[in-house]
């Protein structure tokens, strides 16, 4: 298979949006962070990055320093960098928010890492050998944190990754716009420079044997992410293209991709947005995205929607698709109705309810759906259970990760790739569920997009209000106020 990077790398239109900052644009930035001594946006930050620390190093000149920060709390910076809403999470939280424009967090984090990955510098070493090994299955986000700080405590990790590449969401589900395939695959071989063996084109289930792993590893980890979108259950759904289909196109092969004049994209959410874009920018004349929902109830981040509608995306809010007319294998439109919202579903949204007489048709030629993700058969299969909430198996569960999830109790604290990633990282659903097969606990953690979203209540563990006093002043020589991290 081709090298996802070297395509994308030629696609303009799909190009990374925001520049890399310049050292003296970086140094400014950094040179405004208050250095808040009770940091509200560590707080707010999933993975608690020691932000004002990491800012404060690249104020200094400390560029490996800085990045070093980042990646003892989040092995995955340079991905977080790019694709957390940072919006709503750290720079959300930042002081300088209130009246003035907050810290650009997110683009710091990623000069930082830029610095150290663009020139391989390695910044942990593995511990010495512990001898236990440990499987991990998914090579996406989760399992890669998973086996980085597996690794880095000296355990043997081999991982094993069913596409050609690892990565997982970051390298074929995110758009190229947000995080080029470059970044990604730039993680990946710093864990495997770490020492984690990644097996690729290994499928559990297909060609890979729970039963041998068990065998030959001492503990197993899974992380296997989200399965297909579901079915609309509509005429003509096989004409309809999956939206996570559409994104890795766009990234693996996106000179080649086929773009039609009028696309609709159904769903309201940051992965139809992603393939309004894909539409949009590789040259589609007219995109409606199309939700059976009101703009309140809309799934996709406040700034995304903002991005969307400047890159002259339409909507058609509460509408619901009823048909897909095709002739020939060719999309000629989608017949939809209209809807309004009544009381509360199961999700606790406004349920939809069709307005009798109001069908009509949207002309399209190419219809794509990002409607959410199905829970994997594999999981089922193998008797695990996966609810709607973050952290079903709890705390102590999660925190004993690299113990309890494993057979003969590999002493490692709780500050795991489960822990940082799985459990309430970025992107991530948490482990869901654990069960032991044999003599070897499984675990389950996936990804999702929603991330953000739906935080349990109580997450962060610390997390305070933005404290109306910025923080404690002091003055600087020279009589201006300045606030210091103490
Ligand atoms: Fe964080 Fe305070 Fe700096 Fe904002 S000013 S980034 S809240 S330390």
């Amino acid at each position: 298979m081709q090298n996802p990077a070297r395509v994308t790398g030629n696609s303009e239109a799909l190009g990374e949006l925001l520049p890399p900052l310049t050292a003296n644009e970086a140094a400014v930035e950094a040179a405004r962070c208050l250095m808040c001594f009770d940091a509200p946006c560590t707080h707010a930050c999933p993975t608690h990055i020691d932000i004002p620390k990491f800012i404060k190093k690249i104020s200094t000149g400390n560029l490996r320093g800085s990045a070093r920060t980042i990646l003892e709390s989040n092995l995955l910076g340079a991905t977080c960098a790019r694709v957390c809403p940072v919006q709503e999470l750290c720079e959300g939280a930042c002081v300088l928010g209130a009246e003035h424009k907050p810290i650009s967090i997110g683009r710091l984090q990623r000069y930082a890492m830029d610095h150290i990955n663009n020139r391989k510098i390695d910044m942990f070493r593995p511990a010495a050998p512990k001898g236990k090994s440990v499987a991990v299955i998914g090579g996406g986000p989760a399992g890669l944190s998973c086996a980085g700080e597996l690794a880095k405590r000296g355990y043997p990790v081999t991982l094993f990754e069913k596409r050609d590449f690892a990565g997982g969401l970051s390298t074929y589900g995110i758009i190229g716009l947000r995080e080029p395939v470059d970044v990604a695959l730039a993680e990946v071989e710093m864990i495997r420079r770490l020492g984690v063996q990644v097996e690729s084109g290994k499928e559990l289930g297909a060609n890979l044997d729970l039963a041998e792993l068990q065998s030959k590893f001492d503990s197993i980890f899974m992380g296997v992410g989200l399965g297909a979108t579901p079915d609309l259950g509509i005429a003509g759904e096989e004409h309809i293209i999956d939206g996570l289909q559409y994104i890795e196109q766009s990234k693996v092969s996106a000179r080649q991709m086929i773009i039609g004049r009028n696309v609709a994209v159904i769903g309201a959410g940051n992965t139809a947005i992603d393939c309004a874009t894909i539409a949009k920018r590789l040259g589609a004349e007219t995109v409606t995205m199309v939700y059976r929902r009101s703009e309140n109830e809309m799934t996709a981040y406040p700034h995304e929607y903002d991005f969307i509608k400047r890159e002259g995306v339409r909507f058609s809010f509460l509408t619901q698709p009823v048909r897909l007319l095709a002739e020939n294998g060719r999309v000629k439109a989608l017949e939809c109705v209209r809807v309004s919202l009544g009381g509360k579903d199961a999700s606790g949204r406004p349920a939809p309810q069709p307005v009798a007489g109001s069908n009509f048709m949207l002309e399209a030629d190419q219809v794509v759906k990002a409607i959410g993700q199905q829970k994997p058969s594999l999981i089922s299969k193998l008797g695990l259970k996966n609810g709607q909430g973050f952290h079903s198996c709890g705390w102590k569960l999660r925190n004993q990760f690299a113990g309890s999830v494993c057979r003969r109790r590999l002493h490692t604290r709780a500050r795991s790739g489960l822990h940082r990633n799985g459990g309430a990282g970025w992107k991530t659903r948490g482990a869901r569920d654990s069960r032991k097969v044999g003599s070897t606990w499984l675990i389950y953690a996936s990804i999702s997009l929603e991330f953000g979203r739906r935080i349990p209540s109580g997450w962060p563990p610390r997390r305070q209000p933005i404290p109306e006093r910025r923080c404690t002043a002091r003055s600087k020589p020279g009589g201006e106020a300045w606030c210091g991290r103490r």
